[in-house]
């Protein structure tokens, strides 16, 4: 595939100007030439009018007044309605092109807040002027819920609210909830060689929303997920109260670190506590392929290694019948990656004693510092440096759906087998496990409301990605999906069956909110259904610290904890 990059300066309405870097590919053109259709159908629509109502002008006059100069809305003029700065700045960070916006799913505006401020007047002049309020981080959300919604509503894109400042001495770092992980990184190893954060591994993953997960990486066997590394944080409510920790009081400072985003209030930024990293660490990526039979087995062997590796051990498992990593040749292969807290000698002579059936080679496991491992697992392209972890663009955007489960016994080997043979028939679908235990299975199921701790062997996520959502083959992806879901339920944890919630999946049931004569009992039996896959026990304190930050709902999206009073008085 043809790759070109080209720097892109947006003129944002009315008056600023921000520099953003983009890298596209085909994909991307096809992605342009569907907006252009959508763009014009929407100027020819009658929600054009709507837009352009008093309620848009209550927006922006609002906005203007509180000196929020960074926001932008679809244009007048129907031939600059792909290029605009509108488009530009939608699209840069919508990260499944599932959800690439149609006609009657448009925001008003997006806004881009540039201080904390700017922020708490974003939500304040969206709430008075009747909009839904959509926090956008790094976009990442599975089901588009940053940049969509089902009434009309405003994208605060917090791409601005991108600094990183880091105290060495105190080990800690204040970072805004716009910045992505690989921004946060950044800004980690610039101030300190030996400090590190635990979090995920892609780079454009927003904090924002990451954490608000939970937040599960490399480093969460020895130091626990991202949230379970938060000592503070700002929340802005829906009033446009401004608190931190002690303010917002022990239940919502819980509920944020892992209740999902999107539902409490917008979070400016975290505080989070640094850990310690050795001067070098060593990592491997093996891809190995094979018959059924010999992937099953190694599968299988690596669910029994992996949970019970030291805790500076992370070895995750890719499984499918075209991984990338098998390159020309593709076929049913297993990834490997392995990180390890320590040097290369001791991460192989470790796999040599306790998986000697990866066969993994001296020449296998390098060695590098701890950021140098960032990139290395970023799945930026070969040769990028510990800068390009800046870049918040994603390449390589695609359409996907995905769905979590959870492994508390391990898979017999037969089944291993069958659930390979059903990959065999979908290779645009691979299993992606990471390993738990370590510190994961010390820390107390309701530390944080993410309930995923001691006895889960590890975490499955089910992913099918393809090229463009114009292929005429998306549902059946995703009924694929579906179908493959319930083939996997006798071999995964069960009542309730319990998946990620940085996962999102609607799937599993929605508030059904805007179903006006929805009886409140079956709205209840609905948000039950997905809030105890997500968090087990831990629902009932999430749906008290709801009800006392946002009684009103103000926040919400399809798979939002709701207050007592919208669900029957869950709590009465
Ligand atoms: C390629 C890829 C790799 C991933 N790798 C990992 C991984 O290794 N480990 C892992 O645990 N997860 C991983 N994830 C899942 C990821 O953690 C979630 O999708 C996460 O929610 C994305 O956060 P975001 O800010 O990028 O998304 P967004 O879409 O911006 O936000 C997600 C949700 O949080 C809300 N939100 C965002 N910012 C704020 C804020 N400041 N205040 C309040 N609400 C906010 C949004 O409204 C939305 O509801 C990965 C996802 C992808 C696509």
């Amino acid at each position: 595939m043809a790759t070109r990059c080209i720097d892109i300066l947006l003129f944002l309405l009315p008056l600023s100007v921000a520099a953003l870097t983009k890298c596209s590919g085909e994909q991307s053109d096809q992605y342009d030439d569907e907006l252009s259709r959508l763009a014009s159908e929407w100027y020819s629509s009658s929600e054009r009018s709507d837009q352009y109502s008093d309620r848009l002008s209550q927006l922006t006059a609002c906005l203007a007044t509180a000196g929020v100069d960074n926001f932008t809305y679809p244009s007048a003029d129907p031939t600059e309605a792909a290029a605009s700065s509108f488009y530009q700045l939608l699209n840069f960070s919508i990260q499944n092109l599932r959800f690439a916006p149609g006609p009657a799913a448009l925001p008003a505006a997006v806004v881009l807040p540039a201080t904390q401020l700017h922020l708490r007047s974003a939500v304040l002049c969206s709430r008075e002027a009747g909009y839904s309020v959509r926090l956008r981080s790094g976009g990442h959300s599975y089901e588009g819920l940053s940049y969509s919604a089902s009434a009309p509503f405003v994208v605060v894109d917090l791409m601005r609210l991108n600094r990183v400042i880091v105290d060495s001495a105190s080990r800690t770092a204040w970072v805004e909830s716009g910045a992505t992980l690989g921004e946060t990184y950044h800004g980690i190893s610039a101030a300190s060689d030996d400090l590190a954060f635990s979090a995920g591994s892609c780079p454009t993953v927003g904090s924002g929303g990451h954490i608000a997960g939970g937040g599960f990486g490399l480093l969460s066997r020895k130091y626990g997920l991202a949230a379970d590394n938060v000592l503070d944080a700002v929340l802005i409510d829906a009033d446009g109260q401004i608190m931190n920790r002690d303010a917002m009081g022990e239940d919502v400072f819980w509920a944020i670190r892992g209740g999902g985003g999107g539902a409490w209030g917008a979070v400016y930024a975290w505080k989070l506590r640094l850990l310690p990293v050795p001067s070098r660490v060593a990592a491997f990526i093996i891809n190995r392929p094979g018959s059924t039979p010999r992937i099953a087995q190694l599968f299988h062997k690596w669910q029994l290694v992996a949970p019970n590796l030291p805790d500076e051990f992370y070895l995750s498992a890719f499984v499918g019948a075209g991984l990338p990593e098998s390159g020309e040749v593709g076929g049913m292969s297993a990834t490997f990656k392995g990180f390890y807290l320590g040097p290369a000698s001791e991460a192989l002579s470790i796999m040599t004693q306790t998986f000697p059936e990866l066969q993994l080679a001296d020449s296998d496991c390098h060695q590098m510092s701890w950021i140098e491992s960032v990139v290395f697992f970023s799945g930026l392209p070969e040769g990028s440096t510990v800068s390009d972890l800046k870049n918040r663009f994603l390449i390589d955007k695609k359409s996907f759906k995905a769905k979590s489960d959870y492994v508390r016994v391990p898979i017999p080997e037969s089944d291993l087998i069958s659930i390979l043979n059903q990959l065999l028939v979908e290779p645009k679908a691979y299993l992606i496990m990471d390993p738990y235990g370590g510190a994961m299975d010390r820390i107390p199921s309701d530390h944080l409301p993410f309930p995923h701790r001691s006895g889960n062997l590890y975490a499955i996520q089910y992913l099918i990605e393809w090229q463009t959502n114009a292929d005429e083959n998306n549902q059946n992806y995703i009924e694929w999906m579906r179908k493959f879901y319930e083939f996997m339920a006798d071999k995964v944890s069960d009542n309730p069956r319990a998946a990620y919630i940085n996962y999102v999946d609607l799937d599993l049931g929605t508030n059904g909110w805007t179903i006006e004569d929805e009886p409140a009992i079956d709205r209840m039996a609905n948000v039950k259904s997905w809030g105890e896959s997500y968090f087990l026990g831990n629902y009932e304190r999430l749906v008290r610290a709801k009800t006392k930050v946002d009684p009103d709902n103000v926040f919400h999206n399809p798979q939002s904890i709701l207050p007592s009073n919208q669900i029957n008085g869950y709590l009465a």
